[in-house]
């Protein structure tokens, strides 16, 4: 079959009718057994595809399309998609099924998307390298002996092998543009509210994001466009309203921005020589296509990822305690009587990463460190993000490396909680700001790991972030 980057060429092609959704469908269905090694599908809805591809075959004929008619999305597993299972890759939600659709993923069926399945992930989203998922870890394509990165391994993965064209993740600290620079994909993180969280399993409310996964930034422009907007089932969706992304590319080619680096990213002492040599050789290709280049200190950066793990566990906590064993999931078998029920249930269903990130958000909360810990972090939040906004009366964008290594390997880091919480070293500032960040992929190490390079722009600014993207991604 003919190779497909960018799904406006599919389109194109299924217009034209010299394709079909069913050839499509059954391209990535090949590729997901060709892959089945790599982890990255829970569940694959392979024949309910084939046949949803051939009615939305027939709505083409007949011009009755949607805009997104013959996209073959996976749908990370903390998105419901109605009458499927979603489990966050959790053991606790064994045998649940979702009873409605996620506002993003109604909107992507609203268009004739059609989805292939759900993708492995962190238990609960909580993670950098996939290998908290209850269903075993992800492997990278790149290198099967290394990290896909998480929390949405799964579903960069499987954009990356061809196993789908466009994915759905969750980014609540990083986990869509950290495995994006792992797999060597585009993994987008809008700004906060700019599409719903409505059906999208809690993790930390405050940062919770959908992102989009995808080889093309055409493609995420088109998907961003089509699930962003108001929601009557999510009052934190913003009303701003949603531009016509996907005609970024048609206009302001020559702009010129202005951007600036921090210069304590890039001397960071965690950061991988590669990746340093990779962001200043872009700085000297943008200064010499005539963009503003500037260094600026941001003195809270080492705080930034304090402030956000404070955050999140806090409200991972209270958001995970509805999962007690007694309206749905796992329940224990060996119960005596309500406390062992919670008790029990919840041990066991939880793994050992989830049940970290509920103790320590127990303690950030409770009446004797409140107020060091959780109220303390909340006012360095507003600092930072303040901080942040400042940087952007002067600039468009912020560029920095989007992890501080390439992938890692499997086992290399899970003895060691903290340094695994550092792989969110550069991502977590654009959550904990609630700005839109996005990892573009710029070469390889030289293990021939994919380098991922992150842009980050002021509220609501994807438009503009899509823009220079593209002038990014066409520099050498
Ligand atoms: N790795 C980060 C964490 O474990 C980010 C996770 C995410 O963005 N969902 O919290």
């Amino acid at each position: 079959m003919k190779e497909y980057l960018h799904f406006c060429d599919i389109q194109k092609d299924l217009k034209e009718g010299t394709l079909t959704c069913v050839e499509r469908v059954q391209y990535h269905l090949n590729n997901i057994t060709r892959k089945q090694h790599l982890n990255a599908f829970l569940t694959v809805y392979a024949e309910e595809a084939l046949e949803r591809a051939a009615q939305i075959d027939k709505k083409i004929k007949t011009g009755t399309a949607g805009k997104l008619a013959g996209l073959v999305v996976g749908l990370k597993d903390v998105l419901a998609y109605k009458d499927h299972p979603l489990q966050a890759g959790s053991k606790i939600l064994n045998g649940f099924i979702s009873q409605f659709n996620a506002t993003a993923v109604q909107r992507l069926l609203d268009e004739d998307a059609i989805i292939i399945g759900r993708q492995n992930c962190d238990e609960f989203a909580m993670g950098s390298s996939n290998e908290n998922s209850a269903f075993g870890p992800v492997l990278n394509d790149a290198d099967t002996t290394r990290v896909p990165g998480g929390s949405s391994g799964g579903s960069a993965v499987a954009v990356m092998a061809g196993m789908c064209q466009v994915s759905l993740g969750s980014d609540t600290g990083g986990s869509v543009r950290q495995p994006a620079a792992f797999c060597g994909v585009i993994g987008l993180k809008p700004t906060y509210s700019r599409i719903s969280r409505y059906g999208l399993v809690a993790y930390g409310s405050s940062f919770d994001c959908i992102g989009v996964f995808s080889k093309s930034l055409t493609d995420i422009a088109e998907v961003l466009e089509v699930i962003a907007g108001p929601d009557q089932f999510d009052s934190t969706v913003s009303n701003e309203p949603v531009p016509s992304y996907s005609t970024a590319f048609d206009e302001n080619k020559n702009k010129k921005y202005k951007v600036a680096y921090i210069r304590e990213t890039l001397n960071s002492p965690a950061l991988q020589k590669e990746i340093r040599e990779t962001i200043i050789s872009k700085i000297d290709a943008l200064k010499a296509d005539g963009h503003t280049v500037e260094a600026i200190d941001f003195p809270l950066l080492e705080y930034i990822l304090p402030t956000y793990y404070i955050l999140a566990t806090a409200e991972a906590s209270s958001n995970l305690s509805r999962f007690d064993g007694v309206r749905y999931g796992h329940r224990s078998k060996d119960i005596s009587d309500l406390q062992s029920l919670y008790k029990k249930s919840r041990a066991e269903g939880f793994g050992k990463e989830v049940q970290r990130r509920i103790l320590l958000g127990n303690f950030v909360l409770s009446s004797s460190y409140y107020d060091a810990y959780y109220t303390k972090a909340q006012k360095v939040r507003r600092l930072i993000r303040e901080k942040t906004k400042e940087v952007f009366k002067d600039y468009n964008f912020i560029i920095m490396p989007t992890t501080p290594t390439t992938a890692f390997k499997l086992g290399e880091l899970t003895d060691n909680p903290l340094e695994m919480y550092l792989a969110d070293l550069f991502s977590v500032q654009a959550n904990v700001a609630g700005i839109p960040g996005i990892s573009l992929p710029c070469g390889n190490d030289a293990n021939g790991l994919p380098i991922g390079v992150q842009l980050i722009a002021d509220d609501f600014r994807e438009f503009d972030l899509f823009q220079f993207s593209r002038v990014f991604l066409q520099m050498n």
